[in-house]
């Protein structure tokens, strides 16, 4: 029997279907948390279409049931799938998961109102009476408001404690206040009395803000930036008024799926023994995507969704500029029509030194944190971010911008006492940007240096299991 049973109910996780940072935490946490043999940890996530055939056929069918959303009776079936000591549920109804994307439609509101009802009703339906459930993101915002509002008298669910992880506040789930009825069967007392209303209308994440036994989110930093209104997006008013229960936990990422030394994906494996090896990463990198094939070249490379947050709006103000060096630019991300178009011009007028790969692609994604010398991430605002922590484990050295977790995690080099694992500047401004880059790119040229920096940054330890400790102690606190 174990101690303490959670269900970790997400919108994404990794290996079935992800598209950012919470995919990554929600496969690698609750791995982490399952060595220890006294938690029970079982995760639930929609049956999307885009799950890989081969994954999705080891899956096995256990129940279906109906989920009321409002007036529809919708049918929900539940699919298990073990790995790693963690029982993985999955929610399946096709009218709403079987389609191309994994959010992004007209009706995203009922698809996770819906799941969210599901995710509770499946507790009772497969006998798994969780002490705690972890939800995330706006998606599982309506989980602890339904269980307050619906479920309290029923003695399965009476008990049950529910922590809530804000992955980014901007996504918020705000809809017409007219979907507590037609959703959720909820009175629409809850929006005139201000529980749920926000912004002239109800926000699934508010409904959480509200409702959660604890809150969290994935960095210190971000817990008190977003306690403050410019990055609050209007609920820092109600994370101040919660800020007894509320956290910054850093991420960590998963140091088996992110290994230099074994992983398949890139064209040569290499560890800190055989560092030299790395450049040969960047050499077929070169070669595959038609630029120049040199090692002395800095290439500095982004992964990132292309959007206002991740700092492209200053990075095409000195674009051009850091293109007049000798330096070479690859890009992996899609996001804003105007920003995907930027990054094609860039290519289209500096064809030797720029590679724009407008698409969503792992494999390319791990071949550029292994090839590139300099990792920039100079974020507007970033809960955590994920993409400089897979950057220092390959040896690809961080640029970023102090905020969040990038604040969090990347020390600034300092020359005098060798110190640091990357460059940081403070001010949200393409000149600042520039001066920290032009910095790297200098540093690039001194061997030593850059060895020692390349070094630091594969040493930085981001491993889950100091972060997960921390979520246990939570956990065991709240019982
Ligand atoms: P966010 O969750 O805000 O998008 P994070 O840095 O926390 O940003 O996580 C991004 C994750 O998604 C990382 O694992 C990164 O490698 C991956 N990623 C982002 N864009 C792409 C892309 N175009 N192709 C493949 N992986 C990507």
């Amino acid at each position: 029997m174990s101690d303490l049973k959670i269900l970790f109910a997400t919108s994404e996780c990794e290996l079935f279907a992800k598209t950012g940072g919470l995919g990554d935490v929600a496969f690698a946490l609750p791995k982490q948390l399952a060595l220890n043999e006294n938690i029970d940890i079982r995760v639930v996530m929609p049956k999307y279409k885009s799950i890989l055939e081969k994954v999705s056929s080891n899956f096995t069918f256990v129940t279906s049931f109906n989920v009321e959303v409002g007036w529809r009776n919708q049918y929900c079936g539940i699919f298990m799938y073990k790995m790693n000591n963690v029982t993985y549920y999955f929610i399946d109804n096709e009218y709403y998961f079987n389609r191309d994307n994994l959010y992004g439609y007209y009706d995203d509101g009922e698809r996770f109102a819906f799941f969210d009802r599901a995710v509770i009703m499946m507790l009772e339906e497969v006998d798994f009476k969780a002490d705690i459930i972890h939800g995330n993101d706006w998606q599982c915002g309506m989980i602890p408001a339904l269980l307050n509002i619906q479920y309290k008298d029923n003695p399965f669910y009476s008990n049950i404690k529910y922590v809530y992880s804000i992955h980014n506040l901007l996504f918020q789930g705000n809809y017409d206040k007219n979907v507590l009825p037609d959703l959720f069967n909820i009175d629409l007392e809850y929006y005139h009395n201000g529980i749920l209303g926000f912004d002239n209308g109800v926000s699934y994440m508010k409904a959480a803000l509200m409702y959660s036994t604890k809150i969290l989110t994935v960095s210190k930093t971000y817990a008190e930036e977003i306690k403050m209104p410019y990055l609050g997006e209007k609920m820092d008013g109600l994370l101040r008024e919660r800020s007894e229960d509320f956290f910054g936990i850093v991420n960590g990422i998963d140091y088996s799926l992110y290994n230099p030394e074994t992983d398949s994906l890139i064209y040569e494996n290499y560890s800190l023994e055989n560092i030299e090896d790395k450049h040969k990463n960047k050499l077929a990198l070169q070669k595959e995507l038609g630029l120049p094939v040199r090692s002395d070249i800095p290439m500095i490379g982004i992964v990132s969704r292309l959007t206002g947050q991740k700092g492209v709006d200053i990075i095409r103000q000195v674009g051009e500029y850091l293109l007049q060096q000798d330096i070479q630019f690859v890009i992996l991300g899609t996001g804003d029509y105007e920003y995907e178009e930027y990054f094609k011009y860039l290519q289209y007028k500096y064809p030797n030194k720029v590679s724009a790969n407008i698409k969503f692609n792992k494999e390319l994604s791990h071949k550029i944190y292994a090839a590139s010398d300099i990792f920039l991430m100079p974020s507007l605002f970033e809960p955590c971010g994920l993409g400089q922590l897979i950057a220092l484990r390959y040896g690809s050295v961080p640029v970023v911008r102090e905020t969040g977790g990038l604040k969090d995690t990347i020390i600034p080099y300092n020359k005098y006492t060798g110190e640091g694992n990357g460059f940081s500047f403070r001010n949200y401004n393409s000149i600042e940007l520039y001066d920290c880059l032009q910095k790297a790119i200098a540093y690039y040229q001194d061997e030593k240096v850059w060895n020692d920096l390349v070094k630091s940054a594969i040493e930085s330890n981001n491993s889950w299991e100091k972060s997960a400790k921390v979520y246990e102690e939570l956990y065991l606190s709240i019982l």
